[in-house]
């Protein structure tokens, strides 16, 4: 038994970060397999943006397709993935979607792109999630940039 899966899967049921994943879930018809340590639904229907994947306390959400397709496209999708579940643990459940979102407009702010500079996304691989590195700007170009989208 690997013991730290183990103790990071039964802290994200008990920060609630996995009931809630389970919810979405649930929620969006996905369909349940268990793969290794980790919870996945493939075909989640849920209105989010352009994420092929999601990770909540230790549930993979595969957005529209199956992990397959998925990782037809970006092959370490899992592993990723599998990273966001120990940062679910890690900062002790649901402060992580406020984190997480801090860390979105940081990116958007140094990069125009929500994950390339986004602390989370970075620890668990730009490339293993199908991002891009991108050159960071200056923060004072980075509020112009977002100001004129805001126009
Ligand atoms: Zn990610």
């Amino acid at each position: 038994m690997d013991l730290s899966r183990w103790l990071r899967d039964a802290a994200n049921l008990v920060n609630l970060s996995t009931p809630l994943g389970l919810t979405l879930a649930v929620a969006g018809r996905g369909r349940l397999r268990r793969l290794g340590h980790l919870v996945v639904f493939d075909h989640v229907r849920l209105p989010v943006t352009d994420a092929g994947a999601m990770t909540v306390g230790s549930v993979v959400l595969v957005f529209r397709d199956s992990l397959e397709k998925a990782e037809s496209r970006t092959p370490t999708v899992l592993a990723h993935e599998e990273q966001h579940a120990w940062q679910w643990a890690y900062c002790l459940g649901l402060p992580f979607l406020l984190f997480y979102f801090v860390q979105v407009g940081w990116s958007l702010l140094r990069t125009g792109d929500r994950a390339a500079a986004n602390f989370f996304e970075v620890q668990a691989g730009l490339a293993d999630g199908g991002y891009r590195e991108r050159a960071r700007r200056p923060l004072r170009e980075g509020i112009a940039a977002l100001l004129r989208q805001g126009r």
